[in-house]
């Protein structure tokens, strides 16, 4: 795998501070595929005096202008498409098609949406003797995680450029190629010098100078709701914007009158694709007690036919955390009815596609976020039971309902504590907002809501 040895800042790429490196490994055969540096402070520094300097002329620059220049980078997005591809299922595991279809095709249309909202997007608007313009909140400190390497960087990178903020990128320490990939798409586009900067590293070291900089104005963060309640103190503490993306554990309710088979196929499809690392997948599939044992059968059914297409887990430590999970769950009394925490293969991180019947809610399986190939199956006896269970975690990012019509699902779903549900199977909308209720986090992102996030009002009266 291509990988450059330096940083990008200020339109180039530079020699990284330190000596230190990240030594990037396939999660399927544990093989280096390649070497990035590891920023320090200095890099984040440097990288973030760039954002500052480019800053005025690029909040001044016509919106149009700047949704030029984000249609740009999406072609050059088109035209890496396959060694985007290549790329992340060298480094994150995913299957070559997955990767094809999914981490290199869903951020085109992303970055093809604020390219367009970009030149649309009505900055300015009035209201009674008020003009009220929407002007960019500043320098960006963006800090992405693996999951989705390309997608993470995209929902953040192109509304805050379509805004009018610069940006300094921390991308996740396992995923650092897709994130150079991406820094060369956006030179060959035309991005002013300074207006995108990258610096890799570890989020301890460079991540936390990054949200910790005073030269940073907002702080747009995906990742652990751990890491997050941190950066989301710091950035208090410093009365700085910020926007948190955090963990999930979303409920897939499959009310009495649903299509059984299909909802429950559609379920299990759902988390394991990208090996049930999506903060989004509805891990706890909610049937109603008539139909438990049905549903278990089909779910059991449908994973056993994942067998070996799933792709690997990112790493050792997250295959050794979700096998720690399946473990929890046997020891907890759940009944594993596909799968297992048995490694499925000596070489790479990978976990077996598995399903666990008889999961009460406050279960850990049930409450905390896994990560991984895991469905837990919850008996519900009545609709409020159902709704007690979907929203009795932390977390609510998201959720699936089924039913015979449309307008029972939305009545259930309309009670659900959560930020986005899809209603009988309902497809990906890349103009939705995307973002969490209670400890899934602070923020949207996505279509317009995604690019206000970078805005600020200033109203002038007449
Ligand atoms: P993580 O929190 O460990 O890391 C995310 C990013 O934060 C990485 O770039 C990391 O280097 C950086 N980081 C780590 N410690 C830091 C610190 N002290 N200061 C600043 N930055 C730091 O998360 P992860 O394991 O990479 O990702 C998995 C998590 O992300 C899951 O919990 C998942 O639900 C969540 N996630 C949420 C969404 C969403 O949109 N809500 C999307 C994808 C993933």
């Amino acid at each position: 795998m291509k990988a450059h040895d330096g940083m990008y800042i200020g339109g180039a790429w530079r020699p990284a501070a330190g000596t230190d490196t990240i030594t990037v490994l396939s999660p399927a055969d544990e093989q280096p595929v390649g070497e990035v540096p590891a920023g320090t402070v200095e890099d984040v520094d440097a990288a973030v005096r760039a954002a500052r300097e480019a800053f005025p002329a690029w909040a001044a620059t016509p919106p149009v202008e700047r949704g030029a220049l984000i249609g740009a980078l999406r072609d050059q997005l088109v035209a890496r498409k396959d060694e985007i591809a290549e790329t992340v299922t060298a480094e994150l595991g995913s299957p070559l098609p997955f990767s094809q279809m999914v981490h290199a095709g869903v951020p085109i249309l992303v970055a093809g949406s604020y390219a367009e909202l970009a030149a649309t997007y009505a900055f300015e608007e009035k209201i009674g003797n008020s003009t009220v313009y929407m002007e960019p909140v500043g320098v960006v400190g963006a800090i992405t995680p693996w999951n989705y390497p390309l997608h993470q960087i995209v929902n953040k990178v192109a509304p805050a450029l379509a805004a009018g903020c610069t940006v300094v990128l921390k991308p996740a320490e396992d995923t650092p190629l897709t994130a150079q990939l991406f820094a060369e798409a956006a030179h060959e586009a035309g991005i002013p010098a300074g207006v995108f900067n990258l610096v890799t590293g570890l989020g301890p070291v460079a991540g936390q100078a990054l949200a910790e900089h005073e030269g940073v104005d907002l702080v747009s963060f995906t990742g652990s709701t751990a890491v997050g309640k941190q950066i989301g103190a710091t950035a208090g503490a410093a009365v700085k914007r910020v926007a948190l993306e955090l963990g999930g554990k979303s409920a897939n309710v499959i009310l009495p009158s649903a299509d059984l088979t299909k909802a429950v196929k559609a379920g299990v499809a759902n988390v394991m694709s990208n090996s049930g690392q999506t903060c989004s997948a509805w891990t706890r599939m909610l049937v109603d007690s008539a139909r438990y044992d049905e549903a278990v059968a089909l779910a059991a059914e449908a994973a056993a036919k994942y067998g070996s297409r799933i792709g690997p887990v990112v790493n050792a430590k997250q295959q050794a955390r979700v096998r720690g999970y399946i473990d929890k769950g046997v020891e907890e009394g759940a009944r594993v009815v596909a799968g297992g925490s048995e490694a499925p293969r000596e070489q790479g991180y990978f976990v077996q596609p598995t399903v666990f019947a008889d999961v009460t809610p406050q279960m850990t399986i049930a409450q905390e976020e896994i990560f991984g190939p895991v469905v837990s199956i919850i008996r519900y006896e009545d609709e409020d039971e159902a709704l007690r269970i979907a929203n009795g975690t932390v977390y609510g990012l998201a959720g699936a309902v089924w039913a015979a019509d449309d307008a029972e699902a939305i009545a259930f779903a309309r009670r659900m504590d959560t930020g986005q549900v899809d209603i009988n199977g309902g497809s990906f909308n890349p103009l939705a907002p995307f973002g969490g209720y209670k400890q899934s986090g602070v923020g949207r992102e996505l279509g317009p809501h995604g690019l206000t996030e970078y805005l600020q009002t200033k109203s002038l009266q007449f």
